[in-house]
């Protein structure tokens, strides 16, 4: 991996923040998983939402078996932040952002990517769970909060600022060898 390319490559980009860590440093919670199943209307509807992304211990045994991840931020300027439609609405260009930063990593020598990122995929109109396998497997990520990872933890050690008014701050984990 040659890091500084990749930082040069990043700094073009329109990131807020973004952080190189080592996946052990995450914590895993059924707690969240638990906040998935009780109050997001997502879970279990599509691949990209528990229980299709698999129990917490796998999803940490997954993330686990890559030795490096980066985590990164995007801010969206809304009028009001308690408006879900609105803020929803600035979530594709992050998406974006982050295949933009997938792509990087392989670009710099990565030679297998593990990507999560915002909310449940929606990248068809109609998702194809659980009927039918998932139909874009490498474009689809499933998000940070699938797999159990406590945000706000990793996120505080690092600094990264989560703003509050009328600012929205899109958060992405990619784990990479
Ligand atoms: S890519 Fe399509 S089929 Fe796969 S998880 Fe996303 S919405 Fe579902």
């Amino acid at each position: 991996m040659d890091r500084q390319q990749l930082e040069q490559r990043l700094a073009s980009l329109p990131l807020f923040q973004y952080e190189f860590i080592m996946p052990e440093e995450l914590t895993f919670s059924d707690r969240i998983r638990h906040v998935c199943e009780s109050e997001c209307p997502m879970y279990n509807t599509t691949w990209a939402c528990p229980p299709a992304v698999g129990t917490v211990d796998e999803c940490k045994t997954r993330c686990l078996s890559f030795p490096h991840a980066l985590m990164m931020t995007s801010v969206a300027e809304v009028q009001d932040t308690a408006n879900m439609a609105e803020t929803l609405a600035t979530r594709g260009p992050h998406e974006a952002l982050t295949h933009q930063v997938e792509q990087l990593l392989h670009d710099c020598g990565a030679t297998e990517t593990y990507v999560l990122s915002t909310e449940a995929c929606a990248i068809c109109e109609q998702c194809a769970y659980p009927g039918g396998p998932c139909r874009h497997r490498e474009k689809m990520y499933p998000c940070v909060e699938s797999h159990g990872i406590v945000v706000t933890d990793i996120a505080e050690r690092y600094g990264i600022d989560f703003l509050t008014g009328c600012a929205v701050v899109w958060f992405s984990l990619l784990f990479y060898r």
